[in-house]
């Protein structure tokens, strides 16, 4: 989080969240998913920033600013509104969101900018929430949005509620790539119909770094089949990271159609995004790296 001058801006970045697996263990009666999931955030981000102003209000910029609405119903803006309500009655703040990530795309962009506004927000008004507070507003604006609040490589149990932290990754070199075509979550999941995964238990008991990448090695996206059946060229991302030299996990993320490989070598994740915009000029490819756990809550 970066903070400049008297006009006080804050600054601060709305991590991709990357799903490393993800298994659906089952669907509550109120309709919510109970899901076991790896998540981790990646250097790249949108790019939110605050100002004090007397109202609220939101300017989209950035290469997919058209894809999201600009209105109240951005998670951004409900994300100001709803901490004002509850925490800082009367507050404004003229909020910018630079939107470099691709929307409805399983790495959870609308999530991480509702938390980077909080975190923004709570610096900018000076606001003292007890983190407990600020988990449940979170978990009120959506599933996704405690763990992009808590940041780091996190272990996400319940619908979403629960967040434990695991070993840190550390800034490995990973590859993404979407083919273009937004998904909706509600749809994959109806498209799963109840075909459920299985826990593994041993990630809750993981040391080390090294033990949990061998791990994730044996665990699954179970959104993957529903996914690919709504767009097909899911399956051809995955199979063109897989085949990367180098690459040491390819999976999909989230509901999709983002895709993800972690590679060891930051060369070899270059060059696999590289061929990747060749190969297929329409699909969106970039090399980042994992945020390490002090850059998790940095600017971009
Ligand atoms: P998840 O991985 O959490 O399922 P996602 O990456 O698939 O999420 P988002 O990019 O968060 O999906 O977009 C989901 C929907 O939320 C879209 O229909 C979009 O219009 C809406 N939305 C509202 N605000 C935002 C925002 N700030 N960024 C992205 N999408 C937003």
């Amino acid at each position: 989080m970066a903070e400049t001058g008297a006009a006080r801006v804050v600054d601060v970045c709305a991590r991709a969240k990357i799903n490393l697996c993800l298994h659906v263990l089952g669907r509550r009666s109120d309709g919510y998913h109970t899901l076991e999931s790896v998540v981790t955030f990646t250097e790249l981000g949108d790019r939110l920033t605050a100002r004090r102003a007397s109202g609220i209000s939101l300017a989209v910029s950035g290469p997919f600013a058209a894809a999201v609405p600009v209105d109240e119903t951005n998670l951004a803006f409900k994300a100001a509104r709803l901490l004002a309500a509850r925490a800082a009655p009367g507050r404004g703040a003229a909020l910018v969101l630079e939107k470099n990530l691709p929307v409805a795309a399983g790495i959870g962009g609308g999530s991480a900018d509702a938390a980077a506004t909080f975190r923004a927000l709570i610096e900018l008004w000076d606001l003292d929430v007890a983190p407990a507070d600020l988990q449940a507003l979170a978990l009120d604006l959506g599933a996704d949005v405690p763990v992009c609040l808590a940041g780091g490589t996190i272990l996400v149990g319940g619908i979403g509620e629960r967040v434990v932290p695991l070993p840190a990754l550390p800034g490995l070199p990973i590859v993404l790539v979407n083919p273009g075509v937004p998904l909706a979550t509600a749809t994959v999941f109806r498209t799963l119909a109840g075909r459920f995964g299985h826990s593994r238990k041993a990630l809750a008991s993981v040391r080390t770094t090294s033990e949990l990448l061998d791990l994730l090695g044996g665990c699954a996206n179970d959104l993957t089949a529903p996914a690919c059946a709504l767009v097909p060229a899911i399956g051809a991302g995955l199979e063109f990271l897989g085949a990367r030299p180098g690459v040491r996990l390819a999976r999909m993320s989230g509901s999709g159609a983002t895709c993800f490989a972690l590679f060891d070598d930051a060369a070899a994740a270059h060059a696999a995004a590289r061929d990747a915009k060749r190969r297929h000029p329409d699909w969106w490819a970039v090399a980042t790296r994992i945020a390490t756990a002090a850059g998790a809550r940095s600017a971009c």
